[in-house]
């Protein structure tokens, strides 16, 4: 028996609870990971409190991360005693995920956990923090760099937003951090934001075209707010669109795309192919500050984890959250 969250739906009810499970309930997987920790991501948020339908079936463990040990394998890549760290590819959405203290998975979804990060601190990344890796790289294949200018980090200090600033300052960038938080000025600051804006700023419809300011931008918010940074991206300036914290609509016009040559560069983090993960992830190892994790992510335990589901709903959980299955 382990020890898991379980969601269960039934006529008169959806619910998620700390339940002790069979390992005979486990799905099929070429491997058995024992789980040390996993996380809260903004999509855990939503399969927990069934916010929004992502739990494909029921009952259902969620957890979009897990990091871990291999226990079994039938895996020609993977042997027992091997740590390893799982994102995305439908985890925790149809299939039973990390939020457990065991996981069968397939084992051409797993990636070797990187020897700079202990599995607590792979956790303080997590989904987020990897798709913020996404979206630098996918800035920089667009010809972004450090001496073009400011980029602007919406969601600052929220997940993909806390692990983008701090990735972009050690690499030299400039980063301006939108949030409504004005209380983590010094958090933002401490992990490399130059300055801080109210994200009031980009939250109402605005014009077509603005000022041009940022060489670039990672934007988790969607709607009005990525339509306002399309407006005031400077020529051929580009924005990395990952998330939809307002909405999933897009109220722009083409003309920043027609007359200012802009990209709009989508992330996704859940089929990403497994090369461009494991470059992610070397390049989480190399250019992210581990020191910075200690401030990023806080731990707590599966009971924990769940009224956290709705608080990181409501946008009020700074930096990530760390689940130790254990505990
Ligand atoms: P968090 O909840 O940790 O952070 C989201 C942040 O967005 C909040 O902290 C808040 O930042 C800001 N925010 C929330 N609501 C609004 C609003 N109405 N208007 C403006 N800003 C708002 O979530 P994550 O960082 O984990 O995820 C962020 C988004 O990215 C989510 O939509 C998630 O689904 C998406 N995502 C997508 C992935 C992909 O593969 N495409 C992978 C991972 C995440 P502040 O308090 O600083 O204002």
């Amino acid at each position: 028996m382990f020890k898991g969250i379980l969601i269960e739906k039934d006529e008169s009810a959806y619910r998620a609870s700390v339940k002790e499970l069979d390992e005979a309930q486990l799905p099929d997987g070429s491997v058995t990971v024992r789980v040390s920790h996993s996380t809260l991501n903004y999509k855990d948020g939503l399969a927990i409190t069934g916010k929004a339908p992502v739990v494909r079936k029921f009952p259902l463990v969620p957890g979009i991360d897990l990091a871990g040990v291999v226990e079994q394998s039938t895996h020609p890549e993977y042997k027992p005693g091997d740590s390893v760290v799982l994102n995305g590819w439908g985890v925790g959405e149809g299939h039973w995920g990390g939020l457990a203290q065991k996981a069968r998975l397939n084992g051409d979804w797993l990636v070797p956990l990187p020897a700079a990060f202990a599995p607590q601190q792979a956790m303080a990344i997590g989904t987020a923090g990897y798709t913020a890796m996404l979206c630098v790289m996918a800035l920089e294949r667009h010809g972004v760099r450090p001496e073009h200018g400011e980029i602007l980090v919406t969601g600052a200090a929220g997940g993909v937003g806390s692990v983008a600033i701090a990735v972009l300052a050690k690499l030299g960038y400039t980063v301006v951090a939108a949030t409504g938080r004005a209380q983590d000025g010094d958090y933002l600051k401490l992990l490399g934001a130059a300055e801080i804006v109210d994200r009031a700023l980009f939250s109402n419809a605005g014009k077509p075209l603005g000022r041009e300011r940022w060489a670039g931008a990672i934007d988790v918010v969607g709607s009005h707010v990525l339509a306002n940074i399309c407006a005031t991206l400077k020529y051929r300036g580009v924005v990395a669109a990952c998330g939809l914290a307002a909405g999933m609509d897009f109220p722009a016009t083409v003309a920043p795309f027609i007359l200012r040559g802009v990209t709009l560069a989508g992330v996704d983090s859940v089929m990403c192919p497994r090369n461009e993960r494991l470059v992610a992830w070397q390049r989480l190892a190399k250019d992210l500050d581990v020191a910075k994790l200690g401030t990023i992510g806080r731990e707590v335990s599966l009971a924990e984890a769940i009224p956290l589901a709705e608080s990181i709903l409501k946008g009020e959980v700074r930096g990530r959250v760390v689940v130790d299955v254990n505990r």
